[in-house]
């Protein structure tokens, strides 16, 4: 019997907690659980890894190709190649550059990845793509129907709306805070029509819909009643996705063959968290650049060795107006040699006191591949403006933020490329670009519609029992429709 199962080569891949205190769990069950019953985050017991040869196979491969063989290492045996590349390809069918995430050079060794052409024109698309069709799959197979629950500051709740709207086995709630967040990003969670997504404009902050998604979460009658889950940045599947564009970009320079560097503008520390698993996989990345605005929390950890929030700052570039990096746990685990019982004690002393010293060697560690730069306002602007004048190109403010950073270590250590995550397309944010370039942005055709369909959605009070309420009507309705 054993050696039938051997013969059809099956492996599992296990999925442990940064807080040493869960049970093991395969590749479906960590995406749909989010975060780990003590508190932490998961990451694979092992990193599964590819040779040079098959990195350097993936210089000319389409995306979806790449995608569907990193993803195939992490899922192990359990989606069948076939149907992870069915998967694949229909995510990024959505996208509207053939390329996916095309690379275009700005300066002699600065290229910029435009991971914006997905259908809400920010980097959660490629990610929350996938991650749709991850659930679709796994509820399907367990015959089960969950109830996704999202608070958003913006980029997020349109990625999750997109992704999620006619999935057969999910439904998808946004809670955005009334009246703060742009009418684009506001468009993009209200115009899709779809009977299985509510957005819900509530009247209070964004602090607020976090605090009521808690308490969603926290009330475990509430919780099983709908099947509740989440799909935020801390989901092990996002973070997967995530890093097959280091892949990508990096063979399309010469990797193997040659080290390449990257500048990631960061806010919760997922997406530069992904360009250390590809390293981690055999991806030769010879710096990360953990770029952050006034929001500095990561680069002065990186620089001084404390882990200490401040108060957040209100920014040009929104999406990283954050003082809590959640995935910055990953990290610490692996740095502190993964000890979950250390991750623990340290993440639970940074909720009470609100900072943490890194460990000596554990930030000499960290200092070997990430290096932190924060970006003021000022910078911010002035790199819009000189990206626009010198090269053509215009950029949101958060990309702006990395290739800020870029162009400075770039100065420094000139002969390795530096690739830059451009996180969102100029026209999401088109406030900010026009008053600092003089020119507006433009939408893109494939967006276009989103200006102009019905908006539909429901306005009600920062109350968790009225949510909780509309909610449970929600998911009682079932998913005809
Ligand atoms: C979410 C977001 C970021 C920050 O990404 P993290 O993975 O949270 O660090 C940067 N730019 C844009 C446009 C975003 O939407």
């Amino acid at each position: 019997m054993w050696r039938f199962w051997f013969a059809v080569g099956g492996f599992k891949m296990n999925y442990i907690s940064t807080r040493g205190a869960s049970p093991a769990i395969g590749f479906l069950d960590a995406v749909l659980a989010g975060l780990a019953p003590d508190g932490g985050l998961y990451v694979p017991e092992v990193w599964p890894s590819f040779t040079p040869q098959e990195i350097a196979s993936f210089s000319g491969m389409a995306y979806a190709e790449v995608a569907a063989k990193v993803l195939g290492r992490f899922a192990g045996d359990e989606i069948p190649s076939d149907v992870l590349a069915k998967m694949t390809a229909e995510a990024y069918a959505s996208f509207a550059h053939p390329a996916v995430t095309p690379l275009t050079q700005l300066y002699p060794s600065v290229w910029q990845m435009e991971l914006f052409h997905g259908p809400t024109l920010a980097f959660k698309d490629v990610a929350m793509q996938l991650l749709a069709r991850l659930y679709d799959y796994a509820l399907a197979a367990q015959g089960r129907t969950m109830t996704i629950i999202a608070a958003t500051s913006g980029d997020t709740g349109g990625a999750a709306v997109e992704a999620f709207r006619g999935a057969r086995h999910a439904r998808m709630a946004v809670l955005f805070p009334d009246g703060r967040i742009s009418e684009v990003q506001r468009r993009f969670m209200t115009t899709t029509g779809d009977a299985n997504v509510r957005a819900v404009a509530v009247q209070g902050t964004f602090d607020d819909c976090q605090t009521i998604v808690k308490a969603m979460f926290q009330d475990d009658d509430f919780r099983q009643a709908v099947d509740l889950s989440g799909v935020n940045s801390i989901n092990w599947a996002r973070i997967a996705a995530q890093s097959v564009y280091y892949f990508t970009a990096a063979a399309a320079l010469g990797a193997p063959g040659r080290a390449v560097s990257f500048a990631v503008p960061t806010g919760n520390f997922g997406d530069a968290f992904a360009g250390y698993v590809a390293k981690q996989m055999g991806l030769p990345i010879e710096r990360i650049i953990v770029a952050t605005n006034g929001n500095d929390i990561l680069a002065r950890m990186l620089q001084e060795g404390r882990y200490a929030k401040g108060a957040v700052l209100a920014t040009q570039s929104p999406a990283m107006d954050i003082q809590i990096a959640s995935n910055f746990e990953r990290l610490y685990f692996e740095c502190v040699r993964r000890d979950g019982a250390a991750t623990a004690r340290a993440f639970k002393a940074f909720n009470e006191t609100g900072g943490i010293t890194i460990p000596a060697e554990a930030l000499a560690t960290m200092r070997e591949t990430f290096i932190g730069m924060g970006i003021n306002e000022a910078e911010t602007t002035a790199t819009i403006v000189s990206t626009l004048t010198e090269t053509g190109q215009l950029i949101d403010p958060h990309t702006a933020v990395g290739v800020c950073a870029a162009r400075r270590i770039g100065a420094v250590e000139p002969t390795t490329p530096i690739v830059v995550l451009a996180t969102a397309h100029a026209a999401k944010f088109p406030e900010a670009v026009t008053e600092a370039a003089g020119v507006a942005p433009v939408l893109p055709l494939k967006a276009k519609g989103v200006a102009e369909r019905e908006e539909v959605y429901d306005r009600l009070p920062a109350d968790s029992d009225t949510i909780k309420a509309y909610i449970r009507a929600f998911a009682a309705k079932g998913m005809s429709r």
